[in-house]
Formats: structure tokens, sequence, C-alpha cells
């Protein structure tokens, strides 16, 4: 990866730009789980919204990804490609969205439920959703990476959840991935320092069960391998002098 880039306070504000679109773009995505919508459907919504802003879905293209959102149901983890897939009543449903604008990106996730879902599915979002927060508390002039993946590890694993580990956090900016890695896992007190101007995606991706996880033939879709449901919540933050910064916040998320 690059090296860890600190933002100037106009590089911020162009970011801030990105991170609302960006977060509206999730809501939109919220907006559209239900049973019966397919996740095509939901990545179209999302793709007008973010074009309508002005902006360019980031994740459009990137690596050849072939939708404007990654959108991921149940056991699916990360990367779901929007396709056919109908969502049924009772499901859970990631969506992780870029925008980029200005020359900077924005990236958020969560997950949200269509209809009815079980406490159990529930509580999984909500501890995963929690986790961020716990995380950003180390997000702090002076902390290093690793005090953040400390905090969400503690956090997750004392619900008997896991989190994935082959996949990370990561700075943000002018690229949609840049220095440094933001793992969900590990001891404090190592990684990078984290200094005013920095700005790092933050996304803890649980898993019900078991930790394992493998990729399917379409060369994206990361799935869990026990097939128990995954939640994944996500947003850009920004190290300030003082609370952390989030870019990619809506009210009610
Ligand atoms: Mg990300």
């Amino acid at each position: 990866m690059s090296m860890i880039t600190v933002k100037t306070p106009r590089e911020i504000e162009l970011m801030r730009v990105a991170g609302r679109i960006t977060a509206a773009a999730r809501s939109v995505g919220r907006e559209m789980v239900s049973p019966g919508v397919t996740t095509h459907e939901i990545d179209r919504e999302i793709h007008k919204f973010i074009k309508k802003s002005g902006a360019v879905p980031s994740f459009l293209g990137y690596g050849g990804f072939p939708g404007s959102a990654c959108i991921s149901v149940n056991e699916e983890v990360i990367h779901g490609i929007p396709g056919p897939r109908t969502v049924n009543e009772g499901d859970i449903v990631s969506i992780d969205v870029g925008a980029y604008i200005g020359g900077y990106h924005g990236d958020c996730c969560g997950t949200f439920g269509a209809g009815e879902i079980s406490e159990e599915d529930i509580k999984l979002i909500e501890v995963t959703r929690q986790s961020f927060f716990e995380g950003i508390k180390y997000a702090k002039v002076g902390c290093r990476i690793s005090d953040i993946s400390h905090a969400i590890q503690e956090y997750v694993e004392s619900f008997g959840y896991s989190l994935v580990r082959e996949y990370v956090g990561h700075g943000i900016g002018r690229n949609l991935h840049e220095a440094p890695e933001v793992p969900n896992y590990g001891d404090p007190g190592h990684g990078p320092r984290l200094v005013k101007g920095m700005t790092i995606a933050i996304e803890p991706m649980v898993i019900m069960g078991k930790r394992d996880v493998l990729v399917l033939d379409n060369d994206w879709t990361v799935v869990t391998v026990d097939g128990s449901k995954a939640a994944h919540y996500e947003n850009t933050v920004l190290i300030t002098d003082g609370e952390p910064e989030i870019l990619t916040m809506a009210e009610d998320l």
C-alpha cells in the first residue's frame, strides 16, 4: 500500500463532501431493503443517487467490480455482486458504498434487515455497529492503529461472535484504499501512531459463527464457511485534535 497521507484542511473539506454523499447513498440502500427486492434493484438506486449528486461510484469498475455497491446477503460477508438474488423476509443485507467527488473518496457500510428479522440477527447487527464505536474511542492522536483493532475484537468476541481477519479497514483519501491497514483484531500498542489529519475507514466484519471465510467462484463474494450470518459496519473517520469526526455519519445510522 501507499504511504500514510495526512490531509490538509482543504482536503478535509473535500472529504466531508464525499463523506456526506456516501452516507446518503447508504441510506438510499437501506430504504430499498425489503422482501422481494433484488440486489440489482438496490444497486441501481444507489448508482442513480450517487450520479445525481455529481459523484462517481467508487466501487464501479474497481478491480473490475461490476456494481456501484457491494450488497451481501446473510452468509455473504463482503463484496456481494448486485444481481438477480431476491431479498427475502428475515434476510440481513449489508450495503457497502463508496462515492468519489472532488478528487476524494468516502466509504461506508451498514447491515439492514428485510421485514421482520430474528432477535439473534438484530443482536448481531447491533453488536457489529457498536464495535465500530468501541473502536473509535481509540481513534485519537497518540493512540496506535491496533488500539482500535483490539477494542473491536474485545467487544465482538465477548458476545461469542468472530471477526474476519483476511479483510481489513484502511486509510482513504485520493485513493479508495490507502495505508495504513486497520485490522479488526490484534494486541494493542502496535502499528502506526495516529496523527491529526489522517483519514481511515474502520469496518468490523462480524460472523455469528466461526471466522473462516471463502471466496465464491465469481472471484468476489466472500462467504462464511459454516454458513452462519455476517454483518458489516463501516464509516470513514477523520483524526482530529479531539474527538474523531465521522465523515460518513447519517443521524440514524
Ligand atoms: Mg472500506
